[in-house]
């Protein structure tokens, strides 16, 4: 069995963004010269989401919008974590989203449905932070 691990790294200039890391996720599929096993790929902070879903902006807007009926950032005085710091929805958003996917590689490509495309979810940006993808098989 062969193992791989990368990090790729996102600075988002904004507070939250959901970018499309399924490239980027299939160019360490590329590297590692894996051709059959499973990848990991977890965000390795914990205002932050890794998660499969469609790639299409009006559902992306539907959980910028859902995730702040759930966790509005502000008033940021209504959260306790708040002291010292206004993130506490971004802990809370991430929870929702999850930390992390692992898919099948078949054939050395990632073994997706139709639609599935593989996101990093951003909810507290502007400052570097990063996602750790972990390679395993043969
Ligand atoms: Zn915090």
């Amino acid at each position: 069995m062969k193992g791989f691990r990368k990090e790729l790294w996102f600075n988002i200039p904004t507070r939250r963004a959901f970018i499309n890391i399924t490239s980027d996720v299939q160019k360490c599929i590329d590297e590692s010269d894996i051709s059959e096993g499973l990848v990991l790929v977890n965000a390795m902070h914990i205002t932050a989401s890794v998660f499969i879903n469609d790639d299409e902006s009006g559902l992306h807007h539907d959980y910028d919008v859902w995730l702040e009926k759930l966790a509005p950032h502000e008033p940021v005085s209504q959260y306790r974590h708040n002291v010292g710091e206004d993130n506490a929805d971004a802990h809370m958003k991430r929870q929702i989203m999850g930390r992390e996917v692992v898919a099948a590689i078949t054939e050395g490509k990632l073994d997706f449905g139709t639609w599935e495309r593989i996101f990093y979810g951003e909810f507290d940006g502007r400052r570097k932070k990063r996602v750790l993808v972990k390679i395993i098989g043969e």
